[in-house]
């Protein structure tokens, strides 16, 4: 009742919100006038466990972790409609990924169901969370995540839920939308229906597979965490190319995911199917789009936010796996590329991993994308 009375009075300065995401001015000390509560403080940093008590900080409140390796566990929030079977898919999911390829922290993974009240109910904590860090202000911070009109909202996500209820049409969409400012990383995700046995015909792997993935981008953005946005941006995705940003944590994290599966660690009820199998059906995809709206797009070419960008993910994936297989090296991303990337621009952290230019890369792998799909899936292991 308390939330809806704010939304109701605020949505009327909802135009004065700045559209960009990592921007919000952030006074960095708590002032004398608002100390922080000696709740923030946690008298024992858990080391074991996924916390999802959005009024608990798992860490020092006044450390810098950024760029290191942290003692904790992400934090995984959700909205009150979601499933046991959905906290816990979700969790185990997060902590599988810290162990694979280390904690990085803190991370907030905010994660939204159908119901609009449960969703209005989980901002306020993240608001309210926000405010207790002397980061954003409780009014700033509604008026932003409660506008459905922002495509990275946070009451985004749950619309998105609700429209897979309403039409019975799975669909689903989750990102890190930074948090740098604040020294965290933010995530949020719409109803990962998978956990709930929805469809029938896709399984919880799929909802396990995007955690992968988002937590993927977790590791590549701590590891430029303190350089200046436009000078990250130059890294991770120079000249806005997205490919290796994408098809490193999309191929990340469909790797692990088999190779956990085969290799006894995760038991899920239904079969994934192989990773071959999921890279011939992105090859089809991007096959399909490269020969109708997305003709004479090349790798490189693929942008956030373009009409073919959904090639970019496909054709990066396949672009990591063809790096990964030339070298021989499945963790050449976690070792190399990336560990590096703080220190030198995304060419010269490219030519140290794999040893060649990356315009020599584009033209060998414009002439593998010619090859019939039974030579190409040659590459492809099976973890
Ligand atoms: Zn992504």
């Amino acid at each position: 009742m308390k939330l809806t009375i704010k939304y109701a009075l605020l949505s009327i300065i909802l135009f004065s919100c700045s559209k960009e995401e990592d921007k919000n001015p952030v006074p960095v000390t708590p002032t004398s006038a608002t100390p922080a509560p000696t709740s923030l403080i946690p008298l024992e940093i858990n080391t074991t466990d996924i916390i999802n008590d959005p009024e608990i900080f798992n860490y020092d409140v006044n450390k810098d972790y950024s760029e290191q390796i942290v003692e904790f566990y992400p934090n995984a929030f959700f909205a009150s409609d979601l499933s046991e079977n959905v906290v816990n898919g979700i969790n185990l999911a997060l902590k599988t990924a810290a162990d694979e390829w280390g904690k990085y922290g803190p991370v907030e993974y905010w994660v939204f169901g159908a119901d609009k009240q449960a969703a209005l109910d989980l901002i306020n904590k993240f608001c309210e969370r926000r405010e207790a860090l002397n980061q954003w202000t409780m009014t700033e911070c509604l008026v932003r995540e409660t506008d459905e009109s922002l495509d990275h909202s946070m009451i985004a996500y749950q619309k998105t839920g609700a429209e897979v209820i309403a039409t019975n049409q799975p669909r689903g969409n989750a990102g890190h939308n930074g948090g740098f400012e604040w020294g965290i990383h933010k995530l949020s995700s719409s109803y990962p229906f998978t956990f709930d046995n929805l469809f029938d015909d896709i399984p919880a792997q799929d909802d396990f597979k995007t955690v992968l993935h988002e937590y993927f981008h977790v590791v590549q953005l701590s590891h430029v965490y303190n350089l200046t946005w436009n000078v990250r941006d130059s890294r991770v995705i120079p000249n806005e190319s997205i490919w290796m940003q994408e098809g490193g944590a999309e191929y990340m994290a469909n790797f692990t995911l088999f190779k956990l599966i085969n290799n006894g660690t995760l038991i899920f009820e239904e079969s994934y199917g192989s990773l071959s199998e999921k890279m011939q059906n992105k090859m089809d995809n991007a096959k399909r789009a490269l020969n109708n709206n997305c003709s004479g797009r090349k790798l490189e070419d693929f942008k956030y936010g373009d009409d073919c960008s959904n090639v970019g993910y496909d054709l990066g994936t396949w672009a990591v796996a063809y790096l990964i297989d030339k070298i021989n090296n499945p963790s050449i991303l976690l070792e190399t590329f990336y560990p590096n990337l703080a220190k030198m621009d995304f060419e010269s952290a490219f030519n140290l991993s794999f040893g060649y230019s990356t315009s020599e890369f584009y033209s060998e792998f414009e002439s593998f994308l010619e090859l019939p799909l039974e030579e190409q899936l040659k590459i492809i292991p099976n973890p």
